[in-house]
């Protein structure tokens, strides 16, 4: 029988085997949740939401242990671990208070005695997700989406397999009924044949560009809506009179949080050439006091990357741009899965620290003269998910809203998710938005009810 192994990537040591399950067992998930969404399709949305709150409330009495499961299995801070599981609860008190309105029947005026959109629930609707934010990647699909009446199936990056294991306990603990919310420890090869079974009505992924188009292919085939959440190469656009005083610890934070596993990480730096010299030193004088250390003390601001291959990855792609003529300004120190956060100067168009994503700790600088051509170069990606500008004439950076080609734009502020707003990507990040109104709207069935 296959199995994955979870390993830590900071001690290297194998930390627990799972069994993935049979295709037997594997229909039978699926037909115990198609079975119970005949029911939970018609739980009132009072119960929903008082279900919604009670994880919630197991998020935050949880939210120590969650945080070590993470830090275990991938690296992540202890501290961010833990303000990750109370971001999840925040999104579950959200919609646990909104869900009745967003989906409260609208009415609209026509010619019938009465018309409106009903907004029904799908069906069992699939959950690629991946390991950089295991419980938050889930929880912001998973809250809207099991509230608005549809079932859940969940294939979790093999590497996070015991937060996944995790996921499906809270939602029972919580008290929905089995079969809401399961996990399902697959190889993603059983992909396809999971999508292509009638029970699933739709999928979202959270992941790279890869998986995401794989996705994309299959469900195509297979008629069903699909929502992605792929990659980002986030431009971080710094003017000559952007306030360093106040904003370099967050302009440094935008590329340094969580390792720099981040989609919606600052990965390019535009820095305009009056303040070029001192925001390097400031960058780089924010970046040399992070304490580095195990990922499950306290202290510890920067830790390893969730594997030892994905800093490996992120080594070849400076190694590639220095060949290019990329400058080390600092760091590119690296230890197993370790990469010391570092500073990537004279980084241009053609080299993969400016093409590629890098999902990892590393600045990637480019010095630029004009406004225009910050924002010229900051479009100048396949990826799209979002953008940030740090200048004090903000009135300037209203203006240029349009310029901008990302699914977000964020002004003397780093680009970062809010249950209140809407979240996702435009061309290769991919489409669909989750979070907010918009997000619990992507797998319900907008059904037109005419009444003459
Ligand atoms: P991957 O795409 O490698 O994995 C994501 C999920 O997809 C995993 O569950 C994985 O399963 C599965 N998967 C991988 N390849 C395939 C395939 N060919 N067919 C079907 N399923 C597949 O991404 P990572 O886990 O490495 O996560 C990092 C990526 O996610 C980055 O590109 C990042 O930018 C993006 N991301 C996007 C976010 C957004 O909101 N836009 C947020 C966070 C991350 P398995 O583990 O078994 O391979």
């Amino acid at each position: 029988m296959k199995t994955i192994k979870t390993k830590n990537p900071y001690t290297q040591k194998t930390i627990k085997e799972y069994q993935l399950i049979t295709d037997d067992a594997l229909n039978d998930k699926l037909k115990q949740g198609e079975a119970q969404f005949q029911h939970w399709k018609s739980v009132s949305i009072k119960k929903r939401t008082k279900l919604l709150t009670r994880v919630a409330e197991l998020l935050i009495e949880r939210k120590e242990s969650y945080a070590k499961l993470m830090a275990e299995e991938m690296g992540k801070p202890i501290t961010q671990g833990i303000a990750e599981i109370e971001k999840c609860a925040w999104v579950c008190d959200f919609y646990a208070k909104n869900a009745g309105d967003f989906l409260a029947d609208q009415l609209i005026e026509t010619d019938a005695s009465e018309s409106f959109i009903s907004y029904d629930p799908l069906g069992m609707i699939l959950a690629v997700m991946p390991w950089n934010y295991p419980f938050w990647q889930v929880m912001r699909f998973a809250a809207p989406t099991l509230t608005a009446g549809n079932v859940a199936v969940l294939k979790h990056a093999s590497s996070v397999a015991g937060c996944a294991v995790e996921l499906q306990k809270l939602f029972e603990d919580a008290g929905y009924p089995k079969g809401c919310f399961q996990t399902l420890l697959v190889d993603h090869n059983q992909i396809e044949d999971i999508i292509s079974n009638p029970i699933i009505k739709a999928v979202t992924l959270t992941g790279s560009e890869v998986a995401g188009r794989k996705i994309a292919e299959i469900a195509g085939k297979n008629l069903k809506k699909t929502v992605l959440e792929l990659g980002g190469n986030n431009a971080c656009i710094v003017l000559n009179d952007a306030n360093l005083d106040e904003h370099i610890e967050t302009i440094t934070w935008a590329r340094m949080q969580n390792n720099g596993q981040s989609c919606i990480a600052a990965k390019r730096f535009l820095v305009q050439s009056e303040i070029y010299d001192e925001f390097l030193e400031r960058f780089k004088s924010e970046i040399e006091n992070y304490n580095v250390g195990n990922p499950t003390s306290e202290d510890a601001k920067i830790t390893c990357m969730a594997s030892e291959s994905l800093a490996e990855e992120v080594e070849e792609q400076v190694k590639k741009s220095m060949a290019k003529g990329a400058t080390l300004f600092y760091g590119n120190e690296r230890q197993t899965a370790y990469y010391q956060p570092t500073i990537i100067t004279d980084v241009k168009k053609g080299m993969p620290l400016f093409d590629e994503e890098v999902f990892g700790p590393v600045a990637a600088i480019i010095k630029v003269e004009t406004k225009d051509e910050a924002y010229q170069l900051s479009s100048d990606s396949k990826l799209g998910l979002g953008a940030m500008i740090f200048t004090e004439d903000v009135e300037d950076a209203k203006h240029r809203i349009s310029e901008i080609e990302d699914g977000a734009f964020f002004i003397n502020e780093m680009v970062k998710s809010d249950p209140r707003l809407p979240f996702g990507g435009t061309k290769a990040s991919g489409y669909g938005r989750e979070l907010s109104k918009e997000g619990i709207m992507e797998f319900v069935n907008k059904k037109t009810v005419y009444l003459k």
